[in-house]
Order: C-alpha cells, then sequence, then structure tokens
C-alpha cells in the first residue's frame, strides 16, 4: 500500500490537521413520502464541500430543492441516503451546540414583540441574561443598520428592514455559519441592491461563512465566492462556479467583464439544465 508519510513526520513540528470543512456533504439524496404514494425525490446524490469563510450560493429554478438541502445542513430534514457534516459534526449536534444561523425566506418576526425584543427571543431560550441578551440585541441591530429601531414593532419597519431584522436575530447566535433562504426574493430590486451590498460587507467584517439561497443570477455572481447551479427537480448539482472577483465588492462591479463572464457560465449552466419533461 502507498505510504504517503511526510518526511518530518516524526520530527518535532507537529503539523495539524487542517480544518473540517465547515459543511461536507456526500451523496446525499432526500425523498419526501407524500399522502399520495408518489414520493418526490427533492435531492439527488448531491457532495458539496463549504471551507470556512465560503460565501457559497445554491441558484436553480422553483422547486429544485435549495431549500431542502439547506435545511439538511440546519437539521430540518434528514437525508434518505448520503452523509454530511457540519464542522465535522453531525447536523444534529451542530444545531444543539448552535452553529449556525437561519434566516428564513420571510422574516418571520412576531407583532407583538418590539424588534430587539424578536433578536432576544432565541437568546431568551438558550438561557442567557437580560443584560447579556439586550446586549447582544442591540449590538446585531446595529451592524445591521437597525440603530435606533430597537423599539419599534416590526410592522412599523418597512420590508427590507425587517429581514435586516431577521437577520440581526441569527446573528445574534453568533455563528459560524449563516444559513440564508432567498431573504430578499420578495423586496424590491433597489432595497435589495442595498441589502446586498450591507451583506457583502457584513460577510468580509465578521469572516462567516455563508449558504445563501436564490434565483437571482446577479445577487449569486455579486455576493458568492462560490456558485453552486442546481438542475430541476430532482435537485443534482449541474455545476459549481468559483467566483474568483475581489473579495471587496461595491455595485459597480456588476458592470465589469469579469462579472459578466461568471453570469454568462451560471446561465448557461442553469439553461443546459433546463428541462420541460416536469
Ligand atoms: P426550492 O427551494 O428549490 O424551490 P424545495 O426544496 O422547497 O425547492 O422543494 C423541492 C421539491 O420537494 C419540490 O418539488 C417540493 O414541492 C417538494 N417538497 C418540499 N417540501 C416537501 C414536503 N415537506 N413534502 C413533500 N414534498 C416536498
Ligand atoms: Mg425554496
Amino acid at each position: 500500500m502507498h505510504s504517503p508519510s511526510p518526511p518530518h513526520a516524526s520530527g518535532a513540528t507537529v503539523r495539524q490537521a487542517p480544518a473540517a470543512p465547515i459543511v461536507q456533504a456526500k451523496n446525499l439524496s432526500l425523498i419526501y413520502p407524500t399522502a399520495d404514494g408518489k414520493p418526490v425525490t427533492a435531492l439527488s446524490e448531491v457532495s458539496l464541500t463549504i471551507a470556512k469563510g465560503d460565501f457559497v450560493s445554491l441558484i436553480g429554478p422553483s422547486g429544485c430543492g435549495k431549500t431542502t438541502l439547506l435545511r439538511v445542513i440546519a437539521d430540518l430534514e434528514r437525508p434518505t441516503a448520503g452523509t454530511i457534516t457540519v464542522e465535522g459534526l453531525t447536523p444534529e449536534q451542530a444545531r444543539l451546540k448552535r452553529l449556525y444561523g437561519y434566516v428564513f425566506q420571510a422574516p418571520a418576526l412576531y407583532p407583538w414583540r418590539t424588534v430587539e425584543r424578536n433578536v432576544m427571543l432565541p437568546l431568551e431560550i438558550m438561557g442567557l441574561s437580560r443584560a447579556e441578551r439586550q446586549a447582544r440585541a442591540r449590538e446585531e441591530l446595529g451592524r445591521v443598520g437597525l440603530a435606533g429601531f430597537e423599539r419599534k414593532f416590526p410592522w412599523q419597519l418597512s420590508g427590507g428592514m425587517q429581514q435586516r431584522a431577521s437577520i440581526a436575530r441569527a446573528l445574534a447566535l453568533k455563528p459560524d455559519l449563516l444559513l440564508m433562504d432567498e431573504p430578499f426574493g420578495a423586496l424590491d430590486e433597489i432595497t435589495r441592491d442595498h441589502l446586498n451590498l450591507h451583506l457583502t460587507q457584513l460577510w468580509r467584517g465578521t469572516g462567516k461563512t455563508c449558504v445563501f439561497v436564490t434565483h437571482s443570477i446577479a445577487e449569486a455572481v455579486f455576493l458568492s465566492t462560490r456558485i453552486v447551479v442546481m438542475s430541476p427537480r430532482p435537485g443534482r448539482i449541474l455545476d459549481v462556479i468559483d467566483c474568483d472577483l475581489p473579495r471587496e465588492r461595491t455595485l459597480d462591479i456588476r458592470e465589469s467583464p469579469e462579472f459578466a463572464a461568471i453570469a454568462h457560465r451560471v446561465r448557461d449552466g442553469l439553461k443546459e439544465g433546463h428541462s420541460y419533461d416536469d
């Protein structure tokens, strides 16, 4: 057998094993049982490695399994086959250790709680003291540009501000991994641009690993270090595109030829996977 022993293996310098990837999925499949007896295959043979600090977008047509994949990472669904680890742990262990924050498609804020008390709620469940809960809520609301809105109710905020509040709520858990399911899908383009810029700055500033679901090619290219193009149901990975634009990005980058080239490749991938025999 081949033995890849490095020359200094027994020397004084002990080399540390490389950090486990944040997410490692191998051959994941997920079949939903349904009441009409026709099971739905939502994911088929999905393998994906996400490294620390990556910003990975999942893009693909509606119903291709993007939300399902995010929910498998979050231990909200169990795969039918295949393996997945989150920071080297099972998704369940990672969930119990609160290693991730999850931002849903809709802000899902309680209308009877102020913005600050919405952000504090998961911290209350974690058992943090009131002072700590409030300090974290204020810090994260400040980070997403909502300082001064702590005592407002969600319905007093615009849609974009509500979605920022829900990002603050996820960040308040201080997760290594931020899972976001089309968080800006329901917003107008101008607000979305603004939040995209804010999110890329936040990602750069915090060093978090992000997995972001979107329908928008421009949004995926602007935000990501890697773009995972998925096929229509059953969701498979068609292409993984490195998005090697500078990490520091402003909205102007969308006018550059490099941006256009990556967007083109994403579009091609989506086109290739398209089928009408659904
Ligand atoms: P996407 O987020 O890409 O739009 P989803 O992951 O939500 O796709 O869904 C993938 C497929 O699985 C779709 O066909 C959807 O109808 C089906 N599906 C999602 N959740 C369930 C469920 N709980 N039971 C049965 N089918 C489901
Ligand atoms: Mg979805």
